[in-house]
């Protein structure tokens, strides 16, 4: 077996490591943040004009249009990840509804969004969870009414992460109020500043640190263009399980570059002037994370595989969100624990460490293992869908 990369992509990696050497010191420290519009929107559009972001988007979407390469991808990934740089940008647009748009939007809503998308030009935020819409996300009732050539929407988002600074929403709302359950629902983008939304942030115990702001999103007789529906009308449902997969998948993304981190943040804190890494029960506790994390990498890579073959990744598709989820949390958690008692400060002092980084990211992959489908959901999926079990007894209805 030769595991060598070759002469070609021994090259890729030294133009990757190069770039991110050379432009690391100018990325923006978030992405929402709209006093940080330019720099991101600068910070992207160079990623793609080098082909490290959007690589495989066609150029009259926007992107920079090479063909798909697995190991190109590993290769960035973990040169981005070995310098501590996210590469291009974790939002709910271009992992959610790009490859929604690539895969079901038309040919004019791929040319209006996805290029500004993958840029920062445009922020997005997805408006699925009601009130009484959350596991069971098909009951959902935002009402959408057909006046001429236009939807007429109203009705309630809640839980929509970052509405407070997005431009655009992706939503499910019910277009058929007489179809089954799973039938009449529509999949629709919308300006943020249409008249009838008002946005209200809800408080969390995450505070204001860190850029996801939690928000609930009223809608009053909100007026939006018939050809604003993704794919057909009716068929929402299908069309959200594509982003719901993406959203999933996106998951998988860095764990290798947290770890990264964490072995840092160990080698760097000391107890009784004894390094961290040096602790046998902190460095049992590492190896069993690295292990996972290095599970999940080549997870990754299998999932990218398939993906570039075209072949459904079936069960190994469904654990990606379940597993990675908990291993962020559990990442953070022996963080949090290497601190000792600065550990638990959440304001930023003087004696914070990365900046607040593990205090955020421990919240914060909490409650990644809540969102997109919570780790009970995913576990049900993988029982019922993955391996054939019987469906879980719904509640008797009189
Ligand atoms: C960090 C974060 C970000 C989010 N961002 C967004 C966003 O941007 N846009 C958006 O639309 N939504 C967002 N959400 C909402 C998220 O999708 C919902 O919270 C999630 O789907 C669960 O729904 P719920 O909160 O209504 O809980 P419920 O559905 O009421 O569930 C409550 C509890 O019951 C359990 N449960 C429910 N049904 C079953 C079952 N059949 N079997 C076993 N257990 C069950 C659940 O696992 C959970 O523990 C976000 C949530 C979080 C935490």
């Amino acid at each position: 077996m030769d595991l060598e990369y070759g002469q070609r992509y021994n090259d890729f990696r030294a133009q990757v490591r190069a770039f991110v050497e050379k432009h690391k010191a100018s990325r923006p420290i978030t992405s929402y943040d709209p006093k940080l519009r330019e720099k991101v929107v600068k910070w992207l559009s160079l990623q793609i004009d080098a082909g490290y972001w959007a690589r495989t988007i066609p150029k009259e979407y926007g992107g920079f249009g090479a063909e798909p390469d697995l190991l190109e991808t590993v290769i960035m990934d973990e040169e981005f990840n070995r310098a501590g740089v996210t590469r291009g940008m974790m939002a709910q647009g271009p992992s959610m509804l790009v490859p929604t748009l690539l895969e079901h939007g038309t040919e004019e809503q791929k040319r209006q969004w996805i290029g500004p998308t993958m840029r920062g030009k445009v922020m997005w935020c997805q408006g699925y969870s009601e009130p009484g819409a959350g596991s069971d996300l098909a009951s959902l009732q935002t009402a959408a009414h057909q006046d001429g050539d236009d939807f007429i929407i109203n009705g309630q988002k809640i839980w929509t992460s970052s509405a407070d600074k997005s431009d655009m929403m992706f939503a499910l709302v019910r277009t058929e109020p007489d179809a089954a359950k799973h039938s009449g629902i529509s999949y629709i983008i919308l300006p943020m500043n249409t008249p009838g939304i008002e946005v209200q942030p809800l408080q969390t115990m995450s505070g204001d640190l860190g850029e996801n702001s939690f928000n609930q999103v009223f809608f009053t007789d909100v007026r939006v263009p018939r050809t604003n529906v993704v794919g057909q009308r009716g068929n929402g449902w299908a069309i959200a399980n594509t982003t719901l997969k993406h959203e999933r998948n996106s998951l998988n993304a860095n764990a290798e570059g947290t770890l990264f981190r964490l072995m840092k943040l160990m080698r760097e804190e000391t107890m009784n002037g004894v390094s961290a890494m040096a602790s046998p029960v902190f460095r049992d506790r590492l190896m069993r994370l690295q292990a996972r994390a290095l599970s999940m990498k080549h997870h990754g890579m299998r999932m990218l595989t398939c993906s570039l073959k075209k072949e459904s990744p079936g069960i190994a598709g469904l654990i990606v969100k379940v597993q990675n989820c908990q291993l962020n949390f559990d990442m953070s958690a022996l963080a949090i624990d290497v601190m000792g008692e600065l550990g638990v400060l959440y304001d930023h002092t003087k004696y914070e460490r990365d900046r607040g980084y593990w205090q955020i990211h421990s919240i914060f992959s909490l409650g990644l293992i809540i969102g997109g489908g919570t780790a009970q959901i995913q576990k049900n999926i993988i029982a019922e869908r993955g391996l054939g079990l019987p469906r879980e007894p719904k509640p008797a209805t009189t």
